[in-house]
């Protein structure tokens, strides 16, 4: 199931949380930086020992003082006009941190709308992605729950119109 929410993704009481991270995974700004602070100095401490994390990977740590179990951390692409592949970096970037919380026996994870703040992905095919690549993984694995957490209002309704837009393009080939 995925629901798409308005909130703090660092409250969410979920198996794992992910992290809109840097490359240097020892904290930022945006949710980066809420989750470090709400984690804690166990989970840079933690981060420290894994050396960065380049474009394209995915890490997993616990969540220490967050009510998730773990954090995934995974740096979503930064926009570049849309020349870069952009588009394809976004979808494995939802696409990896599914299958890694998979692996990891989780059963809920939350995501926050990577890339769509410092990185300047546009809103509109962010959300447009990760509502589709988010669906297209619940198919093969129906008991899983995600939720997309967003952090403002515009960003709620962006997301919203995604779910709906695709729920009805499914509902069309039905
Ligand atoms: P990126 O570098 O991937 O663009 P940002 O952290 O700048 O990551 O922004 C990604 C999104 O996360 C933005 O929509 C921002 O408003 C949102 N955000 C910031 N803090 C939180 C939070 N505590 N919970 C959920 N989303 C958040």
């Amino acid at each position: 199931m995925l629901t798409i929410i308005l909130g703090d993704i660092t409250k969410e009481p979920v198996d794992a949380i992910v992290n809109a991270a840097n490359t240097s995974l020892l904290g930022g700004g945006g949710v980066d930086g809420a989750i470090h602070r709400a984690a804690g100095p166990e989970l840079l401490a933690e981060c420290r020992t894994l050396h960065g994390c380049e474009t394209g990977q995915a890490k997993i740590t616990k969540g220490y003082r967050l009510p998730a179990k773990y954090v995934i951390h995974r740096p979503g692409p930064i926009w570049r006009g849309g020349i870069m592949g952009e588009e394809q970096l976004l979808q494995s970037c939802y696409e990896n941190c599914l299958r890694l919380a998979v692996e990891n026996g989780c059963r809920s994870v939350a995501f926050p709308s990577i890339s769509t703040g410092v990185y300047r992905f546009p809103l509109e095919t962010a959300s447009e992605i990760a509502v589709r690549t988010i669906l297209e993984f619940l198919k093969t694995h129906p008991d899983m729950e995600v939720r997309m957490v967003c952090f403002d209002r515009e960003t709620l309704g962006y997301y919203e119109d995604a779910l709906k837009e695709q729920t009805e393009i499914v509902n069309e080939e039905d």
